[in-house]
């Protein structure tokens, strides 16, 4: 290692540096070329509804093909994409994908349902992040109430403030909000008071172990009786047995997003989903 070269070790933490640094860069690089070339895809999970068995709004997750390298998962390059800022132009191509999604469901005549895109901080940050919205609003010509915006508390916690008056500006334009990862990080239930949200996603973390472990049991049931008596409807992410379905649906919680019913699918597929309109559950 480095530490055990003595008096070359300065040479050997730049060439570290310089290795991250061109890591970076090519990474920069490769997906500014892949907004480009269009090898960015949009997979659809199903949201499910506990008590009718159907399905009542999917979420966009974006996905990356890259020509050599194959799939890149998005826990890979959105932090990167975030540090170089080229989340901008990729997080407004997914937004306006999906609503153009949504627009292709309705003409096809498929049943109305949401469709949640998810937003980084960086993207609201920018000066123009409402007028980009209400322009991919006008230009889709969907309905505000089909798309569904989802933040994390992180982001949320970076400027309360700020991030609390554009969630409103985005609840006047009739979108609707979902608080994703809840749970995950700085979790603190005093704030949902001052959030106009929708919906509330409760992290996998907290799903993962709800059948064993009674501390979460009783803190997952809190946060749903407390977003009921809100409005807010409850979404648990991540759910991949039918124990943690039961016992969720036992605590009242009203969706649910998980293995158990569907991987993300590419649109075709998600498509036959839709068409099967059977009961899930
Ligand atoms: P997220 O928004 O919390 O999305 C849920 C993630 O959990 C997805 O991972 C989904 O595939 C995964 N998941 C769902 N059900 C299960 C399950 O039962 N078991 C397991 N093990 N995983 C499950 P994915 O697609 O890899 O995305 C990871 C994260 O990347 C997302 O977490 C979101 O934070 C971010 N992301 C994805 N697409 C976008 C995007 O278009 N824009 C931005 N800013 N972030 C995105
Ligand atoms: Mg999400
Ligand atoms: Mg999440
Ligand atoms: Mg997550």
């Amino acid at each position: 290692s480095a530490k055990n070269n003595g008096k070359n070790s300065y040479r050997f933490y730049t060439s570290d540096l310089n290795e991250k640094m061109l890591e970076k860069l090519e990474m920069e690089n490769n997906l500014r070329h892949a907004v480009e070339r269009n090898e960015f895809m949009v997979y659809y999970q199903p949201k499910v509804h506990m008590h009718t068995g159907r399905i009542t709004g999917v979420e966009a997750l974006i996905r990356w093909k890259h020509p050599t390298k194959g799939m890149i998962p998005p826990s890979r390059f959105i932090p990167i994409a975030e540090e170089t800022k080229m989340i901008i132009p990729i997080g407004e191509w997914v937004l306006r994908n999906a609503c153009r999604q949504i627009k292709s469901w309705e003409e096809l005549g498929y049943p109305a349902m949401t469709v949640s895109v998810n937003l980084s901080v960086i993207q609201i940050q920018q000066p123009d992040f409402l007028e980009k919205i209400k322009s991919i609003l006008k230009e889709t010509g969907i309905k505000p109430s089909c798309l569904e915006l989802e933040i994390t508390e992180n982001t949320i916690m970076k400027d309360f403030e700020f991030t609390n008056n554009i969630l409103n500006a985005l609840k006047k334009l009739g979108i609707r909000i979902s608080l994703d990862d809840f749970g995950k990080g700085y979790s603190s239930l005093n704030y949902l008071k001052q959030l106009e949200i929708d919906v509330l996603k409760i992290d996998k973390a907290f799903v993962d172990d709800i059948t064993e472990n009674d501390h979460q049991q009783a803190i997952v049931k809190a946060v749903i009786d407390m977003a009921h008596s809100m409005n807010i409807t409850v979404v648990a992410e991540g759910v991949e047995t039918w124990e943690q379905f039961k016992f969720l649906k036992s605590l009242n919680c009203d969706k649910v997003q998980g293995y158990l019913f569907s991987k993300p699918l590419p649109v075709m597929e998600m498509e036959e989903m839709m068409r099967e309109k059977k009961k899930i559950c």
